[in-house]
């Protein structure tokens, strides 16, 4: 058993209309509390408002309208200083195209996930070598990611995503470009971090990665249904 603690992150009546024209409504009046420590699953079809959803909670998009609190702080208009800070101490971002940069070695990749705080690059190289061997990969802290299969580069991903050992980590659609051997051993590894105390917000549009979540929610067109709500309270 996880413990599933306070609101970390709470959703009043979002809402996210793109300009356009046409205006896309991609978030309608959305509600949403995550606690310290669950795991989300959002599942819904293309287009229904998912990278939408993971954007405002990724401090990436801001509301056109309703409230974002983040640990009780409202954040949907705070500076966008604080907001990229914000992001870089307590958020974690793994996506389904890794992102990683291609002439950089693991060890670099993971690091850059620490650069906002300014210590010496030594310190960051280590806790960068702790975070692949978190993600067993510290055999492969030289390589850079056009030596590595797509499993070992969304651990890359993930371990940049943990090494500032964020409380939120949001995964869009994060084995949608891998095989299902290697989807599953990425799904047991989030799995894992969720175990030690993660709060997991993960996208998909399979039914199957959803049922991995203690809670899941179904979005359609923009409006937010939940399917499950267990071990709350
Ligand atoms: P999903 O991730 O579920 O496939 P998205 O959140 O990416 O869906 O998109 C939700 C809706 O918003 C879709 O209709 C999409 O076409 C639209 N949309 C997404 N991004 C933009 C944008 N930057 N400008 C205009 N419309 C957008
Ligand atoms: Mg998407």
């Amino acid at each position: 058993m996880t413990h599933v603690g306070a609101p970390l992150v709470e959703l009043r009546q979002v809402t996210l209309t793109y300009p356009g024209p046409p205006p896309v409504p991609a978030l309608r009046g959305t509600d949403l509390v995550v606690r310290h420590g669950e795991y989300l699953t959002v599942v819904g079809r293309s287009g229904s408002g998912k990278s939408t959803l993971l954007n405002i909670l990724g401090l990436i998009d801001r509301p056109t309208a309703g409230a974002y609190l983040f640990e009780g702080v409202d954040v949907g208009t705070m500076r966008e200083s604080l907001r990229t800070s914000l992001r870089a101490r307590r958020i974690g971002l793994v996506f389904q195209a890794f992102h990683l940069l291609p002439h950089r070695t693991a060890e670099e990749n993971v690091a850059i996930g620490l650069l906002y705080r300014g210590q010496p690059a030594h310190r960051r190289r280590q806790e960068a070598r702790e975070a692949l061997a978190r993600v067993g990969l510290a055999h492969r802290a030289g390589a850079t990611p056009p030596q590595l299969s797509g499993g070992e580069r969304q651990r890359v991903a993930i371990a940049r995503a943990l090494v500032a050992r964020p409380a939120l980590l949001l995964c869009d659609e994060p084995t949608g470009n891998l095989d299902t051997t290697t989807a599953e051993r990425i799904l047991r590894l989030i799995a894992e971090l969720h175990e030690s105390g993660l709060a997991v917000v993960m996208i998909t549009h399979d039914r199957g990665v959803a049922e991995r979540g203690q809670r899941r929610i179904l979005i359609t067109d923009g409006v937010l249904t939940e399917l499950t709500a267990e071990g709350i309270g």
